[in-house]
């Protein structure tokens, strides 16, 4: 059998029951990583390791593949995840994908502070939380390589309506990776953001027909990306093929 380019890996993935998180496991587990699945719901986090995984190891079904029921927001959930993890692995993931997200989208002469907050919590500090906690624990047990990646979006670096909170909940996310990319230099981890366009998840269900299309026609390569080709680029940000990569904001929108 060929090596993937994760292979021997720990990778810790939020969001990982729908969507983009679902094929970064899907990805770097078929290049060898051993993945646990973190999601707020917990039945699709296990659905992604039995149905999208590739199987290094094991016969129970899951192989060395774990899933964690997680709320990013809630910094108690967060320690506890990294926790269990220890505990399961004895040893810490090099790598952290931050992919859970949600969106609130409305006008925003009419957005509630309600949603601004709870689009923030996910998006900004949810990707805070892992990053801070899981980057701690690569440093305490002195691994000599790690790799973050963080989901930031393209609307946070043009914009789009009806998403003042989203977007700048992803603005902050490339800053804050950057940021991260600093301090972590000196451990040899990197941190590096991925700036999808639309992407053919659930999460773009909630965008009107109408608006979809408008925007189709701005996209060169003319059609939705989809959450296998984000997936690619976590993987290769994820491997020692991007070793010299960091604090790198990548765009994958099909030109958009
Ligand atoms: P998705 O299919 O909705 O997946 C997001 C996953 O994150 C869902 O399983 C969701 O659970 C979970 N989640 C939400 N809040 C959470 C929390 N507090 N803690 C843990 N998990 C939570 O969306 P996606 O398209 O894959 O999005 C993944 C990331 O890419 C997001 O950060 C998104 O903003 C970003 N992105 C997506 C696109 C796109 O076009 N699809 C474009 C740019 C950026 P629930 O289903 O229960 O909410």
């Amino acid at each position: 059998m060929v090596a993937g380019i994760v292979t021997g890996r720990l990778a810790f993935v939020t969001g990982a029951g729908s969507g983009i998180g679902r094929a970064a496991c899907q990805v770097l587990s078929r290049e060898g990583a051993t993945v646990i699945a973190a999601d707020r719901n917990y039945d699709q986090a296990v659905e992604t390791i039995k149905k999208h995984t590739s199987l290094a190891h094991g016969s129970n079904g899951i192989g060395d593949h774990s899933a964690l029921e997680l709320d990013v927001s809630d910094s108690k959930a967060v320690q506890n995840a990294l926790e269990q993890t220890l505990k399961l692995y004895k040893k810490p993931p090099t790598i952290v994908i931050n992919s859970a997200g949600i969106t609130r989208d409305n006008w925003m002469l009419k957005l509630s502070e309600a949603d601004y907050d709870s689009v923030l919590d996910v998006n900004l500090k949810g990707t805070f939380l892992v990053m801070q906690a899981f980057a701690r624990a690569m440093t305490e047990a002195a691994v000599t390589s790690g790799s973050i990646v963080n989901i930031s979006s393209i609307v946070g670096k043009y914009g789009n309506i009806g998403q003042t909170n989203y977007c700048g909940s992803k603005a902050g996310v490339v800053g804050m990776s950057q940021a991260a990319a600093k301090e972590l230099g000196k451990f040899n981890i990197r941190v590096n953001a991925i700036l999808p366009g639309f992407i053919n998840t659930p999460i773009v269900d909630t965008v009107p027909e109408k608006v979809k299309q408008g925007i189709l026609k701005l996209v060169p390569l003319g059609r939705l990306g989809s959450p296998v080709e984000v997936a690619e680029i976590i993987t290769f940000l994820s491997s020692d093929k991007s070793s010299f990569i960091t604090g790198a904001a990548i765009d994958v929108t099909g030109g958009y």
